[in-house]
């Protein structure tokens, strides 16, 4: 298949502007400057069945025209780099392998949406991935693919790398904004949502880094490639970060649509000593645990809906034969105790209860009542928190108890 996100990425320097640009880089902006207007950039891409890499999978042109057109106000583009599902490393890996192709592609979406401000909302532990995105944006002002009058267009856009202190939170979309404007990464209540009034107030587009790196080649090779390329109503490739008991973990990119058992067995090399799948994270920590029995399915934001989980970032966690459900639950529910923002009652003391419940059938201490208790919690969680980090828990509570019912009562 066809590489387009990783194509550069094992080039020798394949950071810098000049390999970039010997590989077209910046071709899509220049293009696009100089013969198409804002709302043909946002049409193409709408065209394009883009949606977004960062987890909801929501039309990411659908989501540029929420902005108000005729709003005086100033408009701002922030690109989501906070990447922290556990599982997950795709876009570290744009950040460290091809910095300028994520910044193209935050220049044409702020040309789209009206932005003349950009920021790039780093994870803090991420000290490669920043330093190299520090300097594609220096090269980029050097080049007037930034600041003032870009190419003699017009088109004004400063951007600013921003670090995060590495909360969990802070990667969803409102916390960023509170994070940046110097808050407390606490969510907001929605509405009013971002694009009508987000960061400082004013109408703002939060873009994750793959989707956005997606950009250019859309303007480049066109949106019927791209729809051509994934499902009927899912564009493009996805990078797939495949982890856990497989032979060959790493960062694969794929068409969406790709079916998840063949790339456990083909991609990854299957399972580590030939052992038997007994259940897959498919999109990382928040998504609910497929069965062996329930891999043969496509990778697609719809398919795994219809499956009863999610292909949020594309994190594929592998567990085998010989993996604790018990262990692997409450190591999970740990990491969400830790990184709730604390704001609602559910969710601050639901996963310190998943947590204490866990421990204690972990123990092998549990009750006959503990497997009901877990799912009574998570189902006075599941939609009664300001943000998604409530479901995030509570899904993979439900999903483990439900299907390895076995492993959460106590052995008789
Ligand atoms: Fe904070 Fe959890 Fe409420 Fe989200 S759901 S706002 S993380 S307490």
């Amino acid at each position: 298949m066809e590489k387009i996100l990783t194509k550069n990425f094992d080039k020798p320097g394949s950071h810098t502007l000049k390999v970039y640009e010997e590989g077209g880089g910046y071709e899509a902006l220049r293009k696009v400057l100089a013969l198409w207007t804002p709302e043909q950039v946002a049409a193409e891409v709408k065209k394009s069945n883009l949606r977004g890499r960062g987890g909801a999978g929501f039309p990411t042109g659908l989501k540029w025209g929420f902005v108000p057109k005729d709003s005086p106000k100033e408009k701002y583009l922030c690109v989501n780099a906070d990447e922290g599902e556990p599982g997950t490393f795709k876009d570290r890996m744009i950040l460290e392998r091809d910095p300028h192709m994520l910044l193209e592609g935050a220049i044409l979406a702020s040309y789209a949406i009206g932005a003349g401000k950009a920021y790039i909302y780093i994870r803090g532990e991420f000290a490669l991935g920043g330093e190299r995105m520090e300097t594609a944006v220096s090269e980029a002002y050097a080049r007037n693919y930034l600041g003032p009058n870009i190419l003699g267009s017009g088109f004004c856009l400063d951007v600013t790398v921003h670090y995060g202190a590495g909360a969990y939170i802070c990667g969803e979309e409102t916390a960023l904004l509170e994070s940046i404007e110097g808050k407390k990464g606490w969510p907001r209540i929605r509405p009013p949502f971002p694009a009508v009034a987000g960061l400082f107030r004013r109408p703002t587009v939060i873009n994750n880094v793959e989707t956005l790196a997606n950009v250019p080649h859309i303007i480049n090779q066109g949106a019927e490639w791209f729809a051509s390329l994934g499902t009927e109503k899912s564009g493009g490739t996805k990078l797939f970060c495949i982890s856990g008991r497989v032979n060959r973990p790493g960062l694969y990119e794929l068409p969406l649509g790709t079916p998840l058992r063949r790339m456990i067995e083909e991609e990854a090399g299957g399972v580590i000593g030939g052992k038997r799948i007994k259940g897959v994270i498919p999109g990382g920590a928040s998504c609910p645990v497929l069965t062996e029995k329930e891999i043969d399915v496509p990778m697609d934001f719809d398919s795994l809906a219809r499956a009863g989980s999610m292909l949020g970032s594309g994190a594929v966690i592998v567990l085998d034969e010989e993996t604790s459900m018990v262990e692997t639950l409450l190591n999970l529910e740990r990491f969400f105790a830790r990184e709730s923002c604390g704001q609602c009652t559910p969710c601050r003391e639901g996963t310190r209860w998943f947590v204490q419940v866990l421990t204690r059938i972990a123990k092998g201490k549990g009750t006959d009542g503990d497997p009901d208790l877990l799912l009574d919690i998570a189902d006075h969680m599941a939609g009664r928190t300001v943000c998604p980090l409530g479901d995030a828990a509570a899904g993979p509570v439900k999903s483990f108890v439900t299907k390895y019912i076995q492993e959460f009562l106590p052995i008789s």
